[in-house]
């Protein structure tokens, strides 16, 4: 596999062209931003174990029906995906109150709610990633309501998988954050999914075990992305 020219370079990814036009390699970096990169820093080795976790949870979800992007890990700190057309939507799941939606609310962290919370959010770092809904996702004419439902459906899906899963290695899933795009007309799962981008918990002490210990100055950052590695057995 040639690595060519670097396409993209984001807050915690570079995204590099392949010898297959179809596919480009992400490259996962150590460094962290955090509130709009109002804070920046490095998580010794999180590349590495982000992913790792990415990877494992895309085979994972591969393997219970779900569409994705991951071709496979090509070494420590590269994964082959497809090359998607993003759709600049994210699309938030939340099981248990934490972060913006607690603040929203006035809520407590750490409330159950009685069905999982979907939200869009528009993916766009100029304007913080305004929270939307459908219609404004059709003024801004950034997805179809047909692509809107299947990106729903699916976080939905990946949600009772990952909810699951994660409970038979004593880790609360709280919420987490997921992006979709194209690829030759079909929808399927993008980006990744890590302690970057979900809210893991532990289900005994409900110690935090994912970016917030970096967001909120917690300490044991690198600690507990290695935890989460570690639960998951995955492969670094
Ligand atoms: P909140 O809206 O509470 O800040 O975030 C909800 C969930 O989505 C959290 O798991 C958070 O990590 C994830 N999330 C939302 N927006 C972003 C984002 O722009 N970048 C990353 N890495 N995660 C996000």
């Amino acid at each position: 596999m040639e690595k060519g020219k670097m396409i993209h370079e984001g807050k915690a990814k570079q995204l590099f062209l392949t010898d297959n036009p179809d596919e480009v390699l992400v490259w996962f970096k150590d460094d962290v931003t955090a509130f709009d990169g109002g804070k920046k820093g490095t998580i010794q080795s999180k590349g590495i174990l982000n992913n790792s976790i990415s990877s494992f949870f895309f085979e994972l979800l591969q393997s219970r029906g779900i569409s994705t992007h991951f071709v496979k890990k090509l070494d420590e700190r590269g994964m082959i995906v497809k090359r998607l057309s993003i759709i600049p939507i994210e699309i938030v799941v939340r099981n248990i109150s934490a972060g913006s939606l607690a603040k929203r609310f006035g809520w407590e962290e750490g409330r159950r709610l009685t069905k999982p919370v979907v939200e869009l959010y528009y993916k766009d770092d100029a304007l913080g990633d305004p929270l939307i809904n459908r219609s404004h996702a059709a003024a801004l004419d950034i997805a179809a309501p047909t692509q809107l439902d299947v990106m729903e459906d699916t976080a939905c899906k990946v949600n009772l998988i990952l909810e699951r899963f994660l409970a038979t290695k004593n880790l609360l899933l709280v919420d987490f954050k997921l992006e979709f795009g194209t690829h030759k007309g079909q929808i399927m799962l993008g980006d990744e999914i890590s302690p970057d981008t979900c809210r893991f918990w532990d289900a005994i002490t409900n110690e935090k075990l994912d970016k917030d210990r970096f967001r909120r100055d917690l300490g044991n950052v690198e600690e507990a992305y290695r935890e989460i590695w570690l639960r998951l057995g995955c492969n670094a």
